[in-house]
């Protein structure tokens, strides 16, 4: 151990911050990032030292790996965490992962309107103010009908602002079996809650009746909410009334019925094209929207296969008092997000389902799947060595993001094996260094060919290679 007049001796051999800061691989920094990072670098420094907690040949090398250190620092401080994944897990709406993909083709499209200005809220005719809410009205309706239509944020959003407006101080009468939890803590009890409603709930977890509803009205009550069980179902002995119902009784009782449709199941958009799944029991936005709730709202980004937005579609009388609500200010879309919408819609009334990602993988049937697959294993067994083995199985994905729990969408995919490496250690690698999310099933790690888009299977190739050079690696 060295005395603290060596240490203080040694503490002159820290360099000054200037002289750091002018090294040469601190070119392209950021000068004030890179200065609070030389200045702690430099304090942790001291501080040791003053500690005696190294060794003079330790405070050498620190000294000489000082400017790299740093620089290491810096680039990880810096990198972007936002990017782009690989999802192998055969989820298709993954809210973790960014709900729906946008297709190459809406991207190209919507680049003039969003590195232009634009006619966000502007009338060529005129040659004046126009709302933002235009753009996308007359093509929802050319897919809906005639309904008057509104956008926000998200669809949690859409409810916070339908209950605000209609309910505050006043009750929501809402069935036992659809107070959920859509997941990231969305209740819909908390947000009634917060939205100034007072809950009121009627029926049993399993079953509620129309009767249910009638013997709860009372002066209080505004508006009688269904909300969609979207990420679970029931099963058995269970009794749920029927949105038209709940639409029939509100006209006579003077309500407002309002249906909360999460997810918006989208079937009959396809216009005859392949069904999306079998076995599904749930009506479809169509259908829905032939004999509409009053109000009713749904998610953008989840099995509609666009943007984020909370679509909200009802009668002008109450869409206009939503619009009249200043928390919509708050709540606004912006031109990013309508300019994807208007393009999601455009494709849909053309039939371009290759420009709605959600729905395309969807719709992918098990037969198309299953020649993917085993075009896939060809490739890998040809280009990766037999450190690891392939096989072709049969699996089922899921849609994902709270939308149709019981139905399985068969599929296919690749399961791997590696000689010395196990499922998990496989992986965690092919998560944290090559981004791709894969899932683990009867020891296989799984590539489910369903969620898998163009580049995706050069770049699991690229890993497997590169993991099977360097098995020891992690
Ligand atoms: C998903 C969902 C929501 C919330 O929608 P976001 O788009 O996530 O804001 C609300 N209600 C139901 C029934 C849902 O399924």
């Amino acid at each position: 151990m060295h005395t603290q007049k060596q240490s203080i001796e040694q503490l002159k051999n820290i360099p000054k911050v200037d002289f750091l800061l002018s090294h040469e691989l601190f070119r392209d920094c950021n000068k004030s990032l890179l200065k609070n990072l030389i200045s702690k670098n430099l304090q942790d420094l001291r501080t040791k030292i003053m500690q005696n907690a190294l060794s003079p040949s330790q405070i050498q090398n620190t000294l000489a790996s000082l400017p790299q250190t740093i620089k290491t620092h810096y680039d990880t401080l810096t990198s972007a965490t936002l990017k782009p994944v690989v999802n192998a897990s055969g989820v298709v709406i993954q809210t973790n992962l960014g709900r729906s993909v946008f297709a190459q083709k809406i991207i190209e499209e919507i680049t003039p309107i969003l590195t232009r200005y634009n006619t966000l809220e502007y009338d060529l005719q005129k040659g004046s103010r126009s709302s933002r809410y235009t753009h996308t009205n007359t093509l929802l309706q050319a897919l809906f009908g005639a309904q008057e239509f509104l956008l926000v944020n998200n669809n949690a959003s859409a409810v916070f602002l339908i209950l605000q407006t209609f309910a505050k101080d006043m009750e929501v009468i809402i069935s036992r079996g659809e107070l959920v939890e859509i997941g990231g803590e969305f209740r819909i009890p908390e947000v009634m809650k917060s939205a100034g409603c007072i809950l009121r709930e009627v029926g049993s977890t399993n079953k509620t009746h129309l009767h249910d509803y009638i013997e709860s009205i009372n002066p209080k009550s505004a508006l009688i909410m269904k909300a969609h069980q979207s990420n679970f179902t029931q099963i058995g002995f269970v009794k749920a009334v029927d949105i038209k119902e709940i639409n029939a009784l509100c006209k006579e009782k003077g309500l407002i019925d309002y249906y909360d449709l999460g997810s918006g199941y989208v079937q009959d958009l396809l216009n005859g094209e392949k069904p999306i799944a079998k076995g599904i029991k749930e009506p479809s936005l169509k259908e829905i929207f032939q004999n509409p709730p009053s109000l009713l709202s749904f998610s953008g980004d989840k099995l509609f296969g666009g943007p984020q937005v909370g679509i909200i579609a009802g009668k002008k009388e109450l869409v206009d008092k939503l619009k009249a609500n200043h928390l919509l200010r708050a709540l606004r879309v912006d031109k990013l997000t309508l300019s994807v919408l208007q393009a999601t819609l455009q494709a849909y009334l053309h039939n371009d389902y290759a420009n709605i990602p959600t729905l395309h993988m969807l719709s992918l049937q098990p037969s198309e799947l299953k020649e993917h697959a085993q075009e896939f294993l060809t490739t890998l067994q040809s280009n990766i060595n037999n450190t690891f083995s392939f096989t072709l199985l049969p699996l089922d994905s899921l849609s994902g993001g709270g939308s149709l729990p019981n139905i399985r969408f068969e599929s296919f995919g690749i399961g791997i094996r590696h000689k010395i490496i196990c499922a998990m250690d496989l992986e965690s690698r092919l998560r944290q260094e090559f981004s791709i999310i894969t899932r683990i099933e009867k020891n296989y790690v799984i590539c489910d060919m369903r969620t898998l888009l163009d580049g995706d299977k050069e770049l699991i190739i690229n890993a497997l290679q590169n993991i099977s050079q360097n098995p020891e690696d992690s």
